[in-house]
């Protein structure tokens, strides 16, 4: 790690912003203090070599950066310098930064173990930020907020400032959402605005800078004075006087007790709060989720990030092309954040989705911008040091805060700005976490889960979404114990904070007593030796005990998890979803590489069969290569199969990839989201052309493909009859036609209890399904999560389905089950089910008919 050494010509300033670096940085950056001259009656001034003592007493070999105040600091260094051994004296490097902003910036860049020229890239820029807050008021009249007038009171808009003083009444102050507000509201107008807190003193700040808003700290009862000049400055602070009445948009005294809109019901009846109003969660909180993947983990809190990125030590471009790389990068973080806020949207209220805001927001944030411009232009660097350099000295700000939720808000300012930096880098969405831990954040992406270090993450909980949602169906594949729409309190927590995650209960508990964290534990171990049974038994095949075969296939999203489902005792791939193979990819993969993708499946299959299911992208699987247009209602939109339909080239290029690989291995294709005859017969047109496109071009296909389609689409399963003569087989996708037919979104917490596959409805409809396929003569299996649940096992069967495609790490466990059931007795209960009125009844039937089985899951709300 990079040393300090602060020279001053006080020894007690010396020391002083040595405090104050080590208190914002943390106890293990070394910092040296060389101020003063040695003499007792403490006389000012400087020494070379109590300079040259404090270098070697925080040396290493990372280097070290030395601060000045002035004058003489200056030469002593340098003698210091001189005076080190020669080859220590390449690693040490003087620093004309400001002494206090600069050690506090190279401080917290050196405690992340930046490089010495990062470090020192910090400490420069640590004043920037400060100018850029302080530039737009130097034209502004001294802010006198005893004798500032009503808006309104001041005619001559062109040279005289106009004021307002208003009291901040929200209660928590004004932190990130009505500082975002206010800024809205000051950049709507042609003036300048500038906005102090008369209370603590602090400001003015820009108000078209929502880091210097948000960083004055101000809180309830607070008074601000907001001055303005220019042609709007009355519109301007009339604008902001409202805003301020209506407290920036926040119900009066919303507090965490406060019952919310209907929207915000969570399943166990307990309104959630936004992040932006949530307090932190004490000691012992029981924050109360939705079960998405079994299992306990404890560990302290971990948020994304992107841990060590390699930047590039020198810009690859001249400073025009780097700014415009970082404009391209800042424009597709908009991008992303906008997507975000928009599938937020649907599952949280319009308040919650507002945090966003605050996020687009930095991007455009002068107070991030104008550092990061003179970084590029005047000194040099890459646009993504000096961005980096721009936010991390932003970041301390908000650090610095004293109240701690304001505090937190650092972390969303980190967030923002390394999802830039990985646009601006080329890499892929943030996937590490600062150690290891139990993570949390609101929602995460497939890409995301898909990236996570299966080591350093003991489990996961999101403040939001489903236990159906991607991001919990990865969870489940990666064997997390998982808790989702934990709620907004969640994200309170403070990095590092014990908490204990129940994947089965759905709990998250924050600061667990001990003997909570033994039970932990002991549940741990327990599932360990009860895992460990079915392990040994799961490459057997999975026969019913009147003799039926069922087929245990997996559900995979690559060529590692179908290795991993082929340990864990799989007889095939039911469902490979090719979205997720290529979430990382800048660009639509060509046909080659997919080809090379579904080609390394298959042969890590080792000769088992494979169902390659066409892409699947839309809704809430955005694909990063396929912008799609804002949908009001994304997932009743173009998606699955609509989507390829609209898009036939990219069809039929995945269709050539597939047909290739068919060639070689068992290899059959299934096509999702079909809700009409007619467009099953145009994907079946679809798989012709592809034929004969590769036989053309002499490419080898088999003799014949097998095609099957997923039947998730009531409709699909209403029409069932017409649809089995065109198909081989159908898989019933019970995710997505349990969202449909229940009209409950899948990764909506508050309907998670309604979207129940066990529902008399879905069952009903997997019943026409069975029968449609048996007439036909045609296979079925079931590939959504309700196959990998030991206690549906029995009805499926007695439904008739005889392939469960599932998660690879709970194969053991079902086909555990699939060999305790009797398939005649497994009719009779599908029945009774089929008659049963509710999902709660259907439950209620499958425990009395398994009372001891294998482990069962039961779902919040039941
Ligand atoms: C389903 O909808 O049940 C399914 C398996 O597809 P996905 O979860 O990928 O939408
Ligand atoms: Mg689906």
């Amino acid at each position: 790690m990079v040393g300090l050494v602060l020279v001053s010509h006080s020894a007690k300033l010396a020391e002083g912003v040595a405090e104050l670096a080590t208190q914002m940085a943390g106890p293990d950056v070394r910092i040296g203090a060389a101020g003063g001259l040695d003499e007792p009656d403490g006389t000012l001034g400087t020494d070379a070599t109590k300079v040259l003592g404090a270098i070697e007493d925080v040396w290493s070999a990372d280097g070290v950066l030395v601060l000045m105040d002035l004058g003489s600091a200056v030469l002593s260094a340098e003698l210091a310098v001189d005076l080190l051994d020669e080859d220590r004296r390449g690693r040490v490097l003087l620093t004309e930064a400001p002494l206090v902003e600069g050690a506090v910036a190279a401080a917290v860049a050196a405690g992340i173990g930046e490089r010495l020229e990062v470090v020192a890239a910090a400490a420069h820029g640590g004043l920037t930020a400060k100018a850029a807050h302080l530039a737009p008021a130097a034209g502004a009249a001294e802010v006198d907020a005893a004798a500032a007038p009503a808006p309104g009171g001041s005619t001559d808009h062109e040279t005289q400032p106009e004021t307002l003083r208003v009291t901040v009444l929200n209660r928590l102050g004004l932190h990130a959402r009505p500082a975002a507000l206010l800024v809205r509201a000051a950049s709507g107008f042609d003036a300048d605005v500038t906005v102090a807190d008369a209370t603590s003193g602090c400001g003015p700040v820009s108000a078209r800078s929502l880091n210097g808003v948000a960083t004055l700290g101000a809180r309830r009862g607070d008074d601000l004075v907001v001055t303005a000049t220019g042609p709007q400055a009355t519109e301007a602070l009339a604008a902001i006087a409202r805003l301020a009445e209506e407290r920036f948009g926040e119900p009066e005294d919303l507090g965490p007790q406060e019952p919310e809109p209907a929207q915000a019901e969570r399943v166990d009846g307990r309104a959630a709060s936004s992040a932006s109003d949530a307090p932190v969660p004490g000691p012992g909180t029981v924050l109360a989720g939705v079960p998405a993947s079994p299992g306990a983990a404890v560990g302290p809190a971990r948020r994304l990030g992107r841990g060590a990125v390699q930047i590039p030590d020198a810009p690859t471009g001249e400073p025009a092309a780097e700014w415009a790389a970082l404009s391209a990068a800042l424009e597709a973080t908009a991008a992303d954040v906008l997507r975000a806020r928009a599938s937020l949207a649907g599952r949280a209220r319009a308040r919650d989705a507002a945090i966003f805001d605050a996020h687009l927001l930095f991007l455009e944030d002068e107070a991030l911008l104008a550092p990061t411009r003179t970084g590029v232009f005047d000194r040099g660097e890459s646009a993504a040091l000096a961005w980096r350099a721009a936010v991390a000295a932003a970041a301390q700000a908000w650090d610095a805060l004293e109240d701690p939720y304001q505090r937190a808000r650092a972390a969303d300012l980190r967030s923002v700005g390394d999802q830039v930096l990985g646009h601006l880098l080329g890499e892929g969405p943030a996937i590490s976490t600062a150690g290891p831990g139990v993570l949390i954040a609101p929602d995460l992406s497939p890409a995301q889960v898909v990236g996570l270090d299966r080591f350093a993450i003991a489990g996961v909980a999101c403040a939001y979404g489903g236990p159906t949602s991607h991001a919990a169906i990865l969870a489940r594949a990666l064997g997390l114990p998982a808790v989702v729409g934990a709620g907004a309190e969640l994200l309170a927590v403070a990095e590092g904070t014990l908490l204990a995650v129940d994947g089965d209960a759905g709990t998250v508990t924050v600061e667990p007593a001990p003997d909570a964290v033994a039970a932990v534990d002991r549940r741990r171990q327990a599932r360990d030796s009860e895992a460990a049974e079915a392990r040994a038994a799961a490459g057997r095949p999975a026969v019913t005990r009147d003799g039926e075969i069922v087929r245990g296939e997996a559900n995979v999203a690559g060529p590692g998890e179908a290795e991993a489902a082929v340990v864990a005792g799989a007889d095939g791939v039911g469902l490979l979803r090719t979205e997720f193979l290529f979430l990382a990819a800048a660009a639509m993969p060509d046909e080659d590489e997919q080809a090379a993708a579904y080609g390394a499946v298959a042969a890590a299959l080792q000769g088992r069969p494979l169902t390659i299911r066409t892409l699947d992208a839309g809704a809430d699987k955005p694909l990063p290569y396929l912008p799609m247009p804002s949908e009001a209602n994304p997932c009743l939109g173009v998606r699955g199969l609509r989507l390829g339909l609209a898009r036939p080239e990219q069809l039929l290029c995945q269709l050539r990839a597939v047909l290739r690989v068919a060639a070689a291995h068992p290899v059959r294709v299934m096509f999702p989201m079909v809700a009409t005859v007619d467009e099953l017969r145009r994907a079946r047109e679809l798989v012709d052309e592809a034929r004969a496109a590769l036989a053309t071009r002499g490419v080898a296909v088999p003799a014949r493909l097998e095609v099957g389609i997923m039947v998730e689409v009531p409709s699909a399963a209403l029409v069932a009859a017409k649809l089995a003569p065109l198909v081989d087989f159908f898989s019933v996708g019970t995710n997505d036609l349990t969202q449909y037919t229940l009209a409950a979104e899948r990764g909506n917490a508050g309907v998670a209890a309604l979207a129940d596959p066990l529902h008399p409805a879905v069952l009903q409809l997997i019943d026409r399904t069975a029968q449609a396929a048996a007439a036909a003569g045609r296979g079925i299996g079931v590939c959504g999560e309700v196959a990998g649940d030991c206690l549906a096992v029995p009805l499926l069967l007695g439904l008739g389905v005889r392939e469960l495609s599932m998660n690879p790490v709970v194969i053991p466990a079902v086909k555990q089950a699939v060999r305790a059931t009797d398939a005649a007795a497994a009719r009779r209960l599908a029945g009774e089910a089929l008659a049963a009125e509710s999902a709660a009844a259907v439950r209620e039937l499958l425990a009395a008919a398994v009372p001891s089985g294998p482990a069962t899951r039961r779902r919040a709300g039941d």
